[in-house]
């Protein structure tokens, strides 16, 4: 997809609004409709899978075990959970009534769509980090405007030309287009928008939903830390923690950032960091089928330079790069002091520094001297006290002992916390997030004699029995006697004078 086939600029509010058009005639609002379109979206998967991993190949050299396992099968999973679940989940729920004064009355939150939504992806899962918020964005019963990320552009392609011949074109829009076309949608007033990348673009999607008073959902991204304890399985340790590093190429929001180790163990872990590389990707990691690439020359050039500029002594592995073949080799560099330009911005790459500490103390203040990450990691044994690391710090989510894995897990909602973003999805949590919980009361007809002491004018008669009827009896059995004795008799002047006109008095 190059700047020929964007979405021109001019169409865009009438894009937007044809979608709110759409929204209003409640074609989305129809959970048969939004089951239909989610069986859909696991057709498109199903059906598009080569296609979707020839693309993904194209723009990240993403290996097919790691486009089904990061790109394909969530959606399909969530988009089964959501078929499974979405009667449960569109119910009203009643709820449990406070005041004597509400009690023949019905109280009900209903699950309402929020309306138009604008989902924006990011480039590194361009399939899983567009269409997951879409899955939860249909079931939730919203018309959506879905722009992929113009840096994946095969992937952004298959989006804009495929996506719509399987989900109502009515309904959702693909929109696609670089930093004009994205300012340009923006523009627009949507009533969420879910964005996905890094913080700087989310400083400029919060300033645009804030002149139409939308709330947004921003996944962010950081530094990730991975604490390894002086008790760890060292050998586990790596497997899991490497495995997670160079997935995708290190290009995740919450792959390790960089490992704070024990100083026991820093020898044993970077022994066993060298023989599980070559076991995965072997003694030349570019000839590896399951190693990827950097997504650009731009991206390279970034991380070609964060590697320059440490003391080459310290690339204690790896540290080879191919700018014409967009590689760099799974590199380790330690020991990594705080002022290095590799702790001054998240790596998002194939770079790990390896930081020694002393015991977690240290660990706990490297961790809070920074910004709340992503995902905290700890790799630690079974009987190890890891409450305390937890206690002493924040993050979006918490893994012990492996790595990405919590992503997975539906039940988990996923986000972050501070600048590492706001709001969460995934699972049930997806649906809330597109989901307006409208508070609903029907009041009872027949309860018109006892609530029309609220009336004016007012008073204490009244205001007596409007106490009880709100706020219930006051504590103590002597106060509750003496209050049903004045209560009564106030009730039975109230209804005694209930078509004199009263009088005003202090309540
Ligand atoms: P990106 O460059 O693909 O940008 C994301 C989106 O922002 C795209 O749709 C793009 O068109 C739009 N965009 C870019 N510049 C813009 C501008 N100036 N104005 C308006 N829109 C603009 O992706 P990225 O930001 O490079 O992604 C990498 C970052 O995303 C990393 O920081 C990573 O940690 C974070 N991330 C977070 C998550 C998460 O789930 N929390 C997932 C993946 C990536």
């Amino acid at each position: 997809m190059t700047g020929t086939n964007y979405t021109s600029i001019e169409t865009i509010p009438s894009i937007i609004q044809s979608l709110r058009t759409q929204f209003n005639t409640g074609l989305t609002k129809d959970v048969a409709f939004r089951k239909q379109q989610l069986a859909n979206m696991i057709r498109f998967c199903n059906e598009n899978n080569e296609l979707l991993c020839d693309a993904l190949w194209k723009d990240l050299r993403k290996h097919p075990m790691e486009c089904d396992v990061g790109e394909i099968s969530p959606i399909v999973d969530e988009c089964e959970f959501m078929i499974k679940n979405l009667d449960k989940f569109t119910k009203p729920t009643y709820t449990t009534k406070r005041f004597i004064m509400n009690a023949t009355d019905k109280t009900f939150i209903r699950k309402e769509a929020k309306g138009v939504v604008l989902v924006m992806g990011a480039w590194n899962y361009p399939v899983n980090l567009l269409l997951m918020p879409v899955v939860g964005a249909i079931a939730a019963g919203n018309c959506i405007a879905i722009k992929p990320s113009e840096v994946s552009q095969h992937t952004a392609e298959l989006m804009a030309t495929i996506l719509p011949k399987y989900l109502d074109p009515r309904a959702y829009t693909v929109i696609t287009g670089a930093i004009p076309e994205t300012t340009a949608v923006l523009e627009n007033r949507f009533d969420h928008i879910f964005y996905t990348g890094n913080g700087l673009v989310g400083k400029i999607v919060m300033t645009a939903a804030a002149k139409h008073l939308t709330p947004v959902t921003l996944e962010l991204g950081g530094k990730s830390p991975a604490i390894v304890t002086e008790d760890a399985d060292v050998n586990i340790t790596a497997h899991r923690l490497l495995w997670g590093k160079f997935f995708n190429n290190g290009q995740t929001c919450v792959a390790p950032d960089y490992v704070l180790v024990a100083k026991s163990k820093l020898e044993p872990l970077l022994e066993a960091f060298r023989k599980t590389i070559v076991e995965y990707y072997g003694q030349d990691a570019q000839k590896s089928g399951s190693y990827g690439r950097i997504v650009s020359t731009r991206q390279f050039d970034r991380l070609k330079g964060l590697l320059d500029n440490c003391d080459p002594s310290t690339i204690v592995i790896g540290g080879e790069t191919d700018r014409e073949d967009l590689y760099m080799a799974p590199t380790i560099v330690s020991p990594v002091t705080p002022d290095n330009a590799l702790m001054q911005q998240e790596i998002f790459g194939p770079i790990l520094p390896v930081i020694p500490v002393e015991d977690m103390d240290e660990a706990i203040a490297f961790v809070n001297g920074r910004d709340q990450p992503l995902a905290l990691y700890i790799f630690a044994s079974p009987k190890y006290n890891y409450n305390k690391i937890l206690d002493n710090t924040s993050s979006g989510g918490v893994l012990v002992n492996d790595i990405l894995m919590h992503l997975q897990e539906l039940s988990l909602p996923f986000g972050g916390v501070g600048p590492s973003g706001m709001g969460a999805y995934h699972g049930e949590k997806s649906f809330e997030t597109f989901t307006h919980l409208r508070s609903t009361m029907v009041k009872d007809l027949m309860s018109e004699p006892v609530s029309s002491c609220r009336y004016p004018p007012y008073n204490e008669d009244k205001g007596k029995i409007l106490g009880v009827l709100v706020y219930g009896l006051p504590a103590g059995v002597g106060a509750k006697i003496s209050t049903v004795g004045s209560v009564c008799g106030a009730f039975w002047n109230f209804m005694l004078n209930k078509s004199s006109t009263g009088s005003d008095s202090k309540l």
